[in-house]
């Protein structure tokens, strides 16, 4: 499958739809485009579960790079980066390293902000303990993700607020067992709520991910009744989702920041924005179907 949706050029045209494309002049282009329309953007390097130093040293400088055109093209964005392509897998010590080079570059540059993406629940404590040894040694400029269909969650989210760290709450998109994580959509809702709630009222800057209109909605009345202002949250979104609500929600002025991912590895990231949203398999068969 992995082999006939990259090899095919119809399976590119697919992947533009959510990824702004394999290069950083095209990634710059896309963020340009959302600056002007007065949204923030967090740019993501594509790659996951490195498998060897060389590869996880090529995805710290890849890293580095993008926030060297961050700096010199003036571009409002800050990264994302997820922990498995600097090295996760292949040792503490060396992820550890990479991504301290990362975080220190970004707050040489005057405090760029650096998101730990959150990948599937065997990483979930790795990461967060990474992320609290960058903390301790003075990092700031560095947030984390919670997922709400996590029981944890509920957990990691009051620890946060008590460490006065920014968190991206999401729903979570990988495929999670019984024993670690909520089935039923509707638990995996209420528990984003319940979360989101805490973080609006107590949280550091919270990031809400989705594009769930209810879940909209509901924190927008949150912070009316509670007179949480507007600058003290940001909605964010996926490049290619909802572009139509992301427009309106900055037209209202709310802070939004699109998730804008790039590069040739897209394979993965295409994969789990399909199993999202089933309708978009419809979009890629109608696509090949057309080609
Ligand atoms: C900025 C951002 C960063 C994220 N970072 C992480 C991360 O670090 N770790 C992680 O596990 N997950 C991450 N996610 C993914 C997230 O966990 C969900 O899998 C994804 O956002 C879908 O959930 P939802 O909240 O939009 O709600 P859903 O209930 O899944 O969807 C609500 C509605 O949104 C629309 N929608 C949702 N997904 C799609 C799609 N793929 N295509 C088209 N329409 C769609 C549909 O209209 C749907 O009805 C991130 C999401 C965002 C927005």
């Amino acid at each position: 499958m992995k082999g006939f949706v990259t090899h095919n050029p119809l399976g590119r045209v697919v992947a533009r739809r959510f990824v702004a494309g394999e290069t950083v002049d095209d990634a710059v282009k896309t963020v340009r485009e959302m600056n002007k329309l007065g949204i923030h953007v967090s740019l993501d390097h594509l790659g996951e579960n490195t498998t060897n130093v060389e590869d996880a040293n090529k995805a710290t400088g890849q890293a580095l790079g993008i926030l060297d055109v961050i700096k010199k093209e003036n571009l409002d964005a800050n990264i994302s980066v997820k922990l498995t392509s600097m090295g996760q897998d292949i040792g503490y010590d060396l992820c550890y390293q990479n991504i301290s080079k990362v975080v220190q570059k970004a707050q040489d540059y005057g405090d760029i902000f650096v998101r730990l993406d959150m990948e599937g629940s065997d990483y979930t404590q790795k990461t967060l303990d990474l992320f609290r040894n960058l903390w301790d040694n003075g990092h700031h400029n560095v947030g984390v993700v919670l997922q709400s269909y996590l029981y944890r969650t509920e957990k990691d989210v009051e620890d946060m607020i008590k460490l006065g760290v920014r968190v991206r709450l999401c729903k979570g998109a990988y495929l999670e067992p019984a024993e670690v994580a909520y089935q039923e959509k509707a638990e995996v809702d209420r528990n984003y709520i319940r979360c989101m709630e805490r973080l609006l009222s107590e949280g550091k800057y919270p990031g809400l991910a989705t594009h769930d209109e209810r879940i909209i909605e509901h924190a927008i009345s949150y912070t009316i009744r509670n007179r949480i202002t507007a600058d003290r949250f940001e909605f964010q979104m996926l490049h290619g989702v909802r572009r139509d609500l992301q427009k309106k929600l900055a037209n209202q002025g709310y802070n939004v920041r699109a998730y804008i991912p790039y590069g040739s590895e897209w394979y993965p990231y295409l994969m789990r924005r399909m199993a999202e949203r089933p309708a978009n398999l419809f979009f890629i068969a109608s696509q090949f179907w057309k080609g």
